[in-house]
């Protein structure tokens, strides 16, 4: 099962598609759990962007998990992450690859050369999603496992996975419930 968080406020409308675009990407249950508070923690020094390795550590949360559930929070604040090998810079959301909590911000979103909330919010949580069970970035454009920083994201709204991917999940989500 995977448990959609907000810490913040998107439109009813909006989470139900992100919760359907996930479910029909991998076949398994998405829900919309709650709601939890941005970590002030987490926050950037000059106050302009939460750091989202440290909110996911610092998150209180009160979802009841089970061993094979991942948990995906979605915000609206714009996010960073420490220095990576991409540098440290605006990110569209933080997985802890191979783990079992993802943020996914919807910052940017609506705005040029960007998806609409809708669809771009939806792509983006499959995309980390993809990373919880350790999905790589994938060269096909259209799979949305593709790079999130490339043009290739930004042009195809649908959230399908290529079927590589699609297997690779398939066979982790298996594994995650025997
Ligand atoms: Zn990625
Ligand atoms: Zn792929």
């Amino acid at each position: 099962m995977i448990r959609l968080v907000t810490l913040g406020e998107f439109p009813e409308e909006v989470l139900d598609h992100v919760a359907r675009r996930v479910n029909a990407a991998y076949g398994i249950g998405c829900e919309i759990e709650g709601e939890a508070e941005l970590p002030d923690g987490a926050l950037s020094d000059d106050q302009t962007t939460y750091d989202a390795v440290k909110l996911l550590d610092e998150i209180e949360d009160e979802t009841q998990l089970f061993a094979d559930d991942k948990v995906v929070y979605l915000t609206t604040a714009p996010l960073a992450t420490a220095e990576g090998p991409m540098g440290k810079g605006p990110v569209t959301g933080y997985p802890q690859f191979g783990g079992g909590k993802a943020v996914v911000t919807s910052h940017g979103l609506g705005g040029k050369g960007e998806l609409a909330l809708d669809a771009g919010l939806a792509k983006r949580t499959a995309h980390h999603v993809g990373h919880l069970w350790e999905l790589h970035h994938c060269f096909d454009a259209r799979c949305s496992m593709h790079p999130e920083w490339a043009p290739g994201f930004t042009q195809y709204p649908e959230v399908v996975l290529c079927l590589y991917d699609r297997d690779k999940s398939e066979r982790k989500i298996k594994v995650g419930q025997s």
